[in-house]
């Protein structure tokens, strides 16, 4: 791909939607979403210098109008009610309510409104809501740490608030976002491209390549299922094979990706095998796809991610791919001190990892062919709908 870096940087214009309010999205004491995350790695960019950089605003509530895009009355009310209250689950077990619960989650569904409006209205070209990325909230009910879909909710007011014509949804966190899935499932509208940890062996236990969408929407959800130890080298061979042909041949007016870090070898809660290097290159790429195939709209949202330190650094380094600065890897002495008073222990030294992932040399290559298996045979698929080769 012929593509000018120089010519990207000077319309890099990237809003950031954070506000403390964030720190309310919390299940409490020893739950795996720490909701410093958030704070941390806003922290993180401030302490780099980059908000001079950015255009950042504080995320603001979505009405009931914007849940029920996605959400059914009766959850809403099921949730407000949970809420009230202060306990109780909204699933099985991971995700449990606590008081003031409706409130930060509509937080999260309106700073994800808030970064697809500056897009649309011009006010920049790109933009990142950190708190957003709840993938596994369904219609009725909430799960995996997710109340509101905000996800599947940005498609729905893109397309009807907003009245685009496509939206290409482009999902890294390493669970599979079953809940966008299926609440998306029969819109051809919006392409939804969907990479993480096979669910033979990761939560929620779907994703699979004949998962392909329904009715009118067949051939518009593409499940990209990988294998545990996925390293940088298959993982980017992977997306770069399948992402920019599918945004060529679906010409999205808008892009919206889920990013999750829970990719990263040090998950705890996860099994693939990336390093914050893939986060940098992938960063590229959407970057370039979204000037070349999206008029360069593009909204990022966060996700998972259960190291915090990671989770700072890795959504640090995609946003300043996007604004085109090379930041000295050396952290910022100031943020570890923040770091280590409110998480107790000392973060790694580096924005990019000094450690790297133990893969020998069979698994590695063990993982490479199935992976470049797994890319023939979801591209076969896709060759019913598009021209990806
Ligand atoms: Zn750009
Ligand atoms: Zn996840």
């Amino acid at each position: 791909m012929s593509f000018n870096m120089v010519s990207v940087t000077s319309l890099a214009d990237v809003g950031l939607v954070y506000g403390d309010v964030y720190l309310n999205y919390n299940f409490g004491r020893g739950h795996p979403l720490n909701p410093y995350r958030y704070k941390l790695f806003f922290d993180l960019v401030k302490s780099y210098g980059l908000l001079d950089k950015v255009r950042h605003v504080e995320p603001r509530m979505a009405g009931v109008e914007e849940l029920k895009l996605i959400h059914e009355d009766s959850y809403i009310e099921r949730v407000k009610k949970l809420s009230e209250r202060g306990y109780g689950m909204l699933d099985f077990g991971d995700t449990p309510a606590f008081k003031g619960m409706y409130e930060a989650s509509c937080f999260i569904v309106g700073g994800t409104l808030n970064a697809v409006d500056m897009v649309m209205r011009g006010e920049c070209t790109h933009a990142f809501n950190p708190g957003g990325g709840h993938h596994h909230a369904a219609r009725d009910r909430g799960a995996g740490f997710c109340v509101f879909n905000d996800v599947a909710i940005a498609v729905k007011y893109l397309l009807e608030k907003w009245g685009v014509k496509r939206v290409m949804v482009v999902d890294i966190d390493v669970h599979h976002g079953d809940g966008t899935q299926w609440s998306l499932y029969s819109e051809p509208r919006a392409l939804k491209v969907d990479f993480h940890e096979s669910g033979m062996y990761l939560y929620p236990g779907t994703g699979f390549m004949d998962e392909m969408g329904e009715g009118e929407g067949y051939g518009f959800m593409v499940n990209i299922p990988l294998p545990p130890r996925t390293h940088n080298e298959a993982y980017l061979y992977a997306f770069k094979e399948i992402v920019p042909p599918l945004a060529e041949a679906f010409k999205p007016d808008v892009i919206v990706q889920q990013s999750g870090v829970d990719t990263h070898f040090e998950d705890p809660l996860a099994h693939l095998a990336l390093t914050t290097q893939a986060y940098s290159e992938i960063a590229d790429v959407m970057h370039e796809v979204a000037h070349k195939y999206a008029g360069g709209k593009y909204v990022m949202v966060g996700g998972g991610g259960y190291n915090v330190e990671t989770v700072a650094r890795g959504w640090t380094i995609m946003l300043s791919r996007l604004l085109g600065v090379e930041l000295p890897d050396e952290l910022p002495s100031s943020w570890i001190e923040e770091f280590k008073q409110v998480m107790g222990y000392e973060p790694p030294k580096t924005l990019h990892d000094e450690a790297k992932p133990f893969i020998s040399e069979g698994t590695w290559r063990s993982v490479m062919a199935d992976v470049e298996q797994l890319v023939k045979q979801v591209k076969k698929r896709l060759s019913q709908f598009f021209k990806v080769e």
